[in-house]
């Protein structure tokens, strides 16, 4: 009986000798769910109470970032560990390299069941993401088929694979993809009952992609009120996507599996919801997009109600779900670090972020629908680091912004000169990492 007490003491000292080496994994990817878009309040209902609930009984990591802004790069690196500048699934490529080594894949030597189901055409083993699973199943129903996205259909694909498989012959991996946050925001019924909204007494029920983006390109300005609503809709989506993880979680629960697997919970990247006039999440590092929800459940490695709020990767993941199945050696060659030794974890560690240029603004898409747009202010690549509070972010023109919240507003002019030797300094380290990763050196051939 006092197993419980043994493996949380065993967990912290980040040994796991108790703990089965095989756990079953499931991955969950909460698309486009920014950090704030869990545990929220809406006229007093939770938005989250199914996410509240798993990150209540496992360690939620409050502070946790995201390497890149958008859906390709950064599942690409949940699913690799490497940074987007590493495994190349950007702009100028649109697909993991099959020389790239992905968990799903390390899993199968493992002897474990792989299986996938995403909701976002983006996530797709036609982008070469579908490497390593036994089966890929797209619930993607189209963005206009409004309002559910494919989260009820990849829920029952989902369960439809745990009532398929043996877990006691052999582990499993399941990846699951939601897609409800995403733009266009058109909840369900289901998503603004849950909010104790009524339908009827909205003005009206979607914010669509056309209007984010004529406010993105300066096309015109949001009203606080359309603001208002677009971040109402959005919330809702992410009450009836929660609802769709419940019945999931109730699935694995009511065969006994729950407890026994490690479950990762995290987004992709967040969502701009009109700060300085931005919408989705292209475009920017900020923290509008980076910031997502990172929660790990697993009883018997993973304290229940831990709230972790030092800053941790995306480039973590990979290593913890190594760390999870005892394997070390591979994990070696990542810069992350496991998540289950928390001790490890340091206030002012670096992070890293980078968004290739996109290409996607010479195409006909944007100059056909928005003819006065000038794309040359987003027509760059960006890259960010992460250190402490502060974040410097660089674009490929050399131009190099310090974002510093704690920095009072009538800062003095030799608080400036302090400054511009911070992000100078900052520069510097961001271009040292840089160049290692593509390099392809290891972080312990460099000093920091
Ligand atoms: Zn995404």
């Amino acid at each position: 009986m006092s197993t419980v007490i043994a493996t949380g003491l065993f967990f912290v000292m980040g040994c796991g000798e108790e703990a089965p080496t095989s756990p079953h994994i499931v991955m969950i990817v909460l698309d486009t769910v920014r950090a704030d878009g869990v545990g929220a309040r809406l006229n007093e209902h939770p938005v989250t109470p199914t996410f509240d609930r798993l990150a209540a009984e496992g360690t939620h990591f409050e502070r946790a970032y995201a390497v890149a802004p958008w859906t390709l790069p950064s599942h690409a690196t949940l699913f690799t560990g490497l940074a987007p500048s590493q495994h190349e699934a950007v702009h100028e490529n649109f697909r993991l390299g099959p020389q790239y080594l992905t968990i799903a894949e390390f899993l199968k030597t493992r002897d474990y069941v792989t299986h996938a189901v995403s909701s976002n055409p983006w996530v797709a083993a036609s982008r070469g993401l579908g490497q390593g699973f036994d089966a890929f199943e797209m619930s993607f129903k189209g963005v206009e088929s409004m309002p559910d996205k494919g989260a009820e259909r990849a829920t029952d694909l989902a369960i439809a694979f745990l009532d398929r498989i043996d877990p006691a012959a052999r582990p499993f991996y399941l990846f699951v993809n939601y897609l409800e946050a995403h733009l266009p925001y058109s909840p369900p019924d289901e998503g603004l009952e849950a909010l104790g909204i009524d339908p009827a007494s909205l003005e009206r029920r979607v914010f669509s992609i056309a209007e984010a983006e004529t406010i993105m390109t300066g096309s015109r300005e949001a009203t606080e009120e359309e603001l208002e609503l677009a971040r109402k809709l959005y919330l809702a989506e992410i009450a009836y996507q929660d609802r769709q993880l419940e019945r999931l979680v109730d699935a694995l629960r009511d065969r006994g599996l729950l407890d026994q697997t490690l479950l990762v919970l995290t987004a992709d990247h967040g969502e701009e919801l009109g700060r300085a006039g931005m919408m989705g999440h292209e475009f920017t590092l900020s923290d509008d997009v980076l910031s997502v929800p990172l929660v790990f459940r697993y009883p018997p490695r993973v304290p229940g109600g831990q709230k972790i709020a030092l800053p941790v990767s995306h480039l973590d993941v990979v290593p913890t779900i190594l760390h999870a199945i005892d394997e070390h050696e591979s994990a070696a060659d990542l810069e992350g670090q496991s998540l289950l030794e928390t001790a490890l974890l340091s206030r002012d560690r670096a992070l890293l972020a980078e968004y290739s240029q996109p290409v996607t603004l010479r195409e006909e898409y944007w100059a056909n629908r928005y003819p006065d747009f000038d794309t040359k202010k987003w027509a760059v690549a960006l890259r960010a680091l992460r250190k402490g509070e502060r974040k410097v972010v660089e674009n490929s023109r050399g131009e190099v912004t310090l974002i510093d919240p704690g920095r009072p507003r009538d800062a003095s002019r030799d608080d400036d000169a302090g400054r511009e030797i911070i992000a100078r300094s900052m520069q510097e380290e961001l271009a040292m990492w840089v160049d290692r990763l593509q390099s392809g050196k290891r972080p312990s051939e460099n000093a920091n």
